[in-house]
């Protein structure tokens, strides 16, 4: 099977006819409108099998995954999610895989309104897929990781360090309870649109809740303290030892949920309007590091995430 049937047969067909695309796949680029008073979002992320993946995921799911972490940091900006490309390097091509990864990408496209514009396909000897994400964002009205203040109430958007658990039961060959919450991240794009002139600061949680909200502390001058017995997960995840369970909910990545500050009058503003109650994990201090509580006694505990090229 050729590159250009293979774009036609498994790509070109995924769009959901968004009104931005003036001209999408099939020239040499995608012509795109921006929306009057609207600001252009991008991001882009790669996953490499067997690194960002365990070599057996399902091609449903990692096209699933290679989309959703895209759409989680547009949600960490409060953006809202337009369109993808998509560069992909297959060892080789299988066309039940390549079918599979093709209904994932669609499914994903449907379930958030994107359209595939554009792409890349390659061979090469790692199945690698690299996303780049497009959205919108009302002119000016963006959020960073830079807007913390002192006494910000800290909020997360949901369950934080099932992933990391299922992904610890996988790679033991244990089946695990968890596993949708590995397989399939549901990025916060509604919620993240929705903090616009709520929250003072966001991130998404990729990397483990401890580092990531550690970068919103770094670029916004502040500190924070966090309360462990706050932070929301699944009851399998809860009835782990303690040290466990903090391992996962501060270190574990793959969550893809928001964290977010939030001045407290801010906060039942929110609640009100959209009848939700995210959770309060804790708040901002002007001591400027991370300290870490369980049952209000101080906890001594190694916070590194997941790094790339740690030595
Ligand atoms: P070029 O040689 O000009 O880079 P290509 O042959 O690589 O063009 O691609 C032809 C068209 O198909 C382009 O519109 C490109 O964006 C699109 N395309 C290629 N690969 C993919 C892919 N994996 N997913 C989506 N679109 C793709
Ligand atoms: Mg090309």
């Amino acid at each position: 099977m050729s590159e250009f049937s293979i774009i036609e047969h498994y790509f070109k067909t995924i769009t959901s006819s968004h009104l931005s695309t003036v001209y999408g796949i099939g020239d040499d680029c995608a012509i795109s409108d921006i929306p009057a008073q609207q600001q252009l979002v991008s991001c882009v992320d790669t996953l490499v099998a067997g690194r960002h993946f365990p070599m057996d995921t399902s091609a449903h799911a990692i096209a699933w995954r290679s989309v959703a972490v895209n759409l989680s940091d547009l949600a960490a900006m409060g953006a809202k999610p337009y369109a993808i490309l998509l560069a992909l390097s297959l060892p080789h091509v299988d066309e039940s895989w390549l079918a599979e990864f093709s209904r994932g990408l669609s499914d994903i496209c449907q379930q958030y309104h994107l359209d595939l514009i554009g792409g890349d396909t390659t061979q090469s000897p790692t199945l690698t897929i690299s996303v780049t994400a497009l959205g919108f964002v009302p002119r000016g009205n963006f959020i960073t990781r830079r807007g913390a203040m002192v006494d910000d109430l800290i909020c997360v958007s949901g369950h934080i360090g099932d992933a990391s658990l299922a992904l610890a039961d996988v790679l033991q060959n244990k089946s695990s309870p968890l596993q949708m919450a590995l397989d399939y991240p549901q990025p916060q794009t509604g919620l993240g649109q929705n903090l616009i002139h709520f929250a003072s600061s966001m991130i998404d949680i990729s990397d483990g809740l401890a580092q990531d909200l550690g970068h919103i502390l770094a670029q916004s001058h502040v500190g924070a303290r966090i309360d462990i017995e706050n932070i929301p997960c699944s009851s399998y995840l809860q009835q782990l030892p303690l040290t466990q369970r903090i391992k996962h909910q501060l270190t574990g990545g793959d969550d893809y949920q928001l964290c977010f500050t939030i001045r407290p009058d801010l906060y039942q503003q929110f609640c009100q309007q959209y009848h939700l109650t995210p959770a309060i994990i804790g708040k901002i201090t002007a001591e400027p590091n991370l300290q870490i509580y369980y049952q209000d006694q101080l906890q001594q505990i190694n916070t590194k995430g997941y790094q790339h090229f740690a030595t």
